[in-house]
């Protein structure tokens, strides 16, 4: 600050200095007397072309028009002091956004002499605070059309359950899927909708307590509507946290797939009855052909030098062709089987590979075959099946290889939070990627096997051993680069994973296990 004279200059030196609020001293009429450097920064006027004026010119016509000036001084004339925030006008035409203190001024022997007018442009932070509300109402809004959405689906009961199960949101999905309305379901427990056996083996609990832990659970079973019907449900439960990762309650998502069950169910019992009748079908037929290629055999033995070249030919034609159908049959027995041995176990899949490697070492080391197997899951499954897939899967490998260069197969495992996929590699003679699906159907060949021995079954067996597995199975190839078989199972809660990639060991001619 300048040196000044008394404190009363210094006073003034110091007001006229402020930038930062326009400081005016107004008489009674409102004319302005005093004009700091604030009010120029603020409004543009120099001191010299505003003294003298009436602050009513600072106003906007809307303002004029009610009166605002006038009130703002008998306020201030009555009460001491009045505060206002409002638009006020520059000297270019420009309009700020002000806050404003008018206090009443008096003079030595307390007579009032006029007013002091303290303004702040808040242009920035009333900006800031209009986008704030502005964003704050796009917000709101949008929850609210959220909200609107959500209570309209109606293919899927959406609910919202506070931290112990309880309904506190109910949409018209939850209504017309499950009968019950708003009023009737809101405030109890959402054990309601499992069946009496659900809910004495606790799982409501089992699976809320699950979606706490997990942040997420999937749930399958048949639930009860309010007439006491059933309905087959798929059910996701999704843990909704507090800014402090606390529980506060769990959304529901329900969809009604009772008609895709019953569908699956009518299949599956259609396919049983299927494998039934294949099932007897080839029981039936196993003795004849045993007979047909028991007798063929007799003809040669005994009669076999007395019949004429073309004739003996013929017989071993027969034989040959009934030792086939013996085959034939027993493959399709075999299929019909499978899914009759219901044992089901936690099955490490290295242990399954290493049996079929130690099993199959004669054919490896014959054809300097390398096999590679990085770590593997472990999933719940028929051990004898798996062992039965994997087989199937690592001869064709070796019979399917090419001529001209050294099989090399690559087994490894890949796994996220819901299922384990398991890749088989080899860089044999290839599939042509059109023929991908169809190796997967009973007795499909490809023209790449004929010089190989081979029914055509081995790939169904794998395809319906993974269905039975609820898993996925599927090749990709290029005809001639070798190629891949893909097997994906699921995890299900009670699974333990135990997934680990790093443990390689690679040998030729040897069996290779994961340790
Ligand atoms: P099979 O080997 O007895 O013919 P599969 O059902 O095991 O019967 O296989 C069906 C067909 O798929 C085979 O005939 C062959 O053409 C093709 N195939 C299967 N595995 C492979 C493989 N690893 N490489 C190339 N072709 C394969």
């Amino acid at each position: 600050m300048s040196e000044c004279q008394s404190n009363e200059a210094c006073f003034e030196s110091m007001i006229e200095s402020v930038l930062d609020y326009a400081i005016i001293l107004l008489d009674l009429e409102g004319n302005v007397r005093h004009w700091n450097r604030g009010a120029q920064a603020t409004t543009g006027y120099k001191a010299e072309e505003i003294i003298g004026q009436n602050f009513r010119r600072f106003f906007v016509p809307k303002d004029l028009e009610q009166g605002i000036p006038e009130y703002l001084i008998n306020a201030a004339l009555r009460d001491g002091r009045v505060f206002d925030e409002g638009q006020r006008i520059r000297k270019d035409g420009s309009t700020f956004w002000a806050h404003v203190t008018i206090t009443a001024t008096h003079g030595k022997d307390g007579e009032m002499i006029g007013y002091t007018e303290v303004t702040r442009d808040l242009t920035h932070a009333k900006l800031a605070e209009d986008q704030l509300l502005a964003k704050t109402a796009e917000l709101e809004s949008s929850q609210v059309r959220f909200k609107h959405m959500v209570e309209e689906v109606q293919d899927y009961a959406i609910l919202l359950l506070d931290e112990n199960g309880y309904v506190e949101h109910w949409n018209r999905g939850a209504e017309k899927i499950k009968g019950y309305t708003a009023d009737e379901i809101v405030g109890k427990h959402f054990r309601i909708f499992y069946t009496e056996d659900g809910i004495k083996s606790g799982h409501p609990e089992y699976i809320i307590n699950a979606a706490r832990r997990e942040g997420r659970a999937v749930d399958e079973g048949w639930r009860v509507n309010k007439d006491g019907s059933l309905f087959w449900a798929h059910v996701v439960f999704t843990a909704i946290h507090d800014q402090q990762g606390k529980v506060t309650g769990f959304s529901k998502v329900t969809h009604d797939l009772t008609e895709t069950k019953r569908a699956e169910e009518t299949l599956r019992a259609k396919n049983l009855e299927l494998e039934n009748f294949a099932f007897a079908a080839s029981h039936d037929l196993k003795s004849p052909v045993r007979n047909i290629s028991f007798l063929s055999s007799m003809i040669h033995e005994d009669f076999g030098d007395q019949l004429p070249a073309d004739c003996r030919d013929l017989v071993e034609q027969i034989s040959s062709t009934a030792q086939r159908m013996d085959q034939l049959v027993n493959a399709i027995l075999v299929h019909a089987r499978l899914g009759i041995e219901q044992s089901i176990d936690q099955v490490d899949l290295n242990d399954v590979v290493n049996d079929v490697l130690e099993d199959l070492a004669g054919i490896t080391s014959n054809c300097d075959a390398v096999v590679q197997v990085l770590s593997l899951p472990t999933v719940r499954g028929n051990a004898t099946y798996l062992r039965l897939l994997f087989q199937n899967l690592i001869e064709n490998s070796l019979k399917y290889a090419d001529d001209d260069r050294t099989p090399r197969i690559r087994i490894s495992s890949d796994a996220n939070e819901s299922h384990c996929t398991i890749t088989l590699a080899d860089n044999g003679i290839g599939i042509p990627p059109a023929h991908c699906e169809r190796i997967f159907t009973m007795f499909q060949r490809l023209s790449n096997s004929k010089a190989r021995d081979g029914l055509g079954v081995g790939l169904a067996h794998c395809a319906k051993i993974v269905h039975l597995h609820s898993g996925k199975i599927w090749a990709e190839s290029e005809d001639g680069q070798g190629s891949t078989m893909f097997i994906q199972f699921p995890f299900s809660d009670q699974e333990t994973v135990n997934h680990s990639n790093v443990n390689i060991k690679e040998k030729n001619n040897e069996t290779l296990v994961n340790v």
